[in-house]
């Protein structure tokens, strides 16, 4: 039975024909995966499509599709589509020049339904999951390179098949999205083992420093470090992963330093906290177990606010 929802989104879908399809600034792959993955399946159906991230689509390099990934969008759009994305400030400024999305896709706890129709599934571990329930009841087929994105968007958020989250029902998804071809091996790989070496020597920046306390783990990469290694990104290279297989610390959190006197912070965590509302709170969101803000101010005050914080949330939760 297809929900009223589905069936107003299949309804819009077919009757427009210019689409945007819109992700989260410093895209993860769930962001990536989930803009092509939908985006792929709109062209087949005979849409115009563009597929926008802020960042680019360089980072995507290993899916299909990555190519046509454009920065900016320009012209009309009948129906303008935001994934994986909890509130319209994450979108960056790429949709500046429109107005509210027609359809949010999402799975963040902390959305704020910014869209006309919002289909927000909290309990899913990832939007790309959402998408492939959905894409059948709203008229869009999943062929070999739509379901090789959609398996990067699950690969990525459950960090490989490892969080708390991770059901036998998700992994029936996984074998489906096998069986229609996506090829996990190469996405696994790409997304979660290999790294350049100048990431790599970044990763070991922020490793030098490294500090632990009381259950709590966390590091900084400043703009310097950045500058001395020639790392390209404004993000963590994923060294916050890293960080969270530390295992005598409950909470594992990094501070990137941004070049406008701001800070990305990054919280991750296992099933017995929840470290959204934290996250919230700094104007941030996420998930339970993976959370992020950006916070205005230099390294040194934002570490010292956001260290204080985490620590009231690991003193409510011990017993
Ligand atoms: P990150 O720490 O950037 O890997 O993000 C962890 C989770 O929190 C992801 O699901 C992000 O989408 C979300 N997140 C990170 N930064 C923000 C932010 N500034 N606002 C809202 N959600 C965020
Ligand atoms: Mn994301
Ligand atoms: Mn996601």
């Amino acid at each position: 039975m297809t929900k009223e929802i589905d069936q107003r989104v299949a309804a819009q879908i077919k009757a427009s024909e210019k689409f945007l399809v819109v992700s989260h600034v410093r895209p993860d792959a769930d962001a990536g995966g989930s803009v092509l993955g939908l985006g792929l399946a709109l062209k087949n159906a005979g849409k115009t499509v563009q597929m926008v991230l802020a960042d680019g689509g360089e980072k995507f390099h290993y899916l299909p599709g990555w190519e046509a990934i454009l920065e900016m969008p320009s012209g009309a759009a009948d129906m303008i589509i935001v994934v994986d994305c909890s509130d319209p400030d994450r979108v960056g400024s790429v949709l500046a020049d429109y107005g509210k999305p027609h359809l949010v896709v999402d799975h963040h706890k902390t959305n704020l339904a910014f869209g006309e129709l919002n289909v927000v599934e909290p309990e899913q571990v990832a939007t790309a999951a959402i998408l492939f329930d959905h894409l059948p009841s709203w008229g869009l087929s999943i062929d070999a390179d739509i379901a090789t994105c959609l398996l990067a968007g699950i690969v990525g958020d459950t960090i490989g098949f490892r969080t708390p989250n991770v059901d036998a029902e998700l992994m029936r998804k996984a074998a489906v999205l096998m069986d229609l071809g996506g090829d996990l091996s190469k996405i696994y790989n790409e997304e979660l083992v290999m790294r350049s070496f100048i990431a790599t020597r970044y990763w070991g920046a922020g490793l030098a420093r490294l500090e632990y306390e009381q259950s709590l783990v966390w590091t900084s990469l400043t703009l310097a470090d950045k500058d001395e290694i020639g790392y390209p990104s404004d993000d963590d290279a994923d060294l916050v992963n890293v960080l969270s297989a530390v295992r005598e610390a409950k909470i594992a959190l990094i501070f990137v330093e941004q070049p406008n006197n701001s800070v990305k912070v990054s919280w991750r965590t296992g099933p017995e906290f929840d470290v959204s509302g934290i996250a919230y709170q700094f104007g941030g969101g996420g998930h339970a177990a993976a959370a992020g803000a950006d916070i205005e101010g230099t390294l040194a005050d934002v570490k010292r606010r956001v260290l204080r914080e985490t620590r009231k949330l690991l003193a409510n939760n011990t017993h």
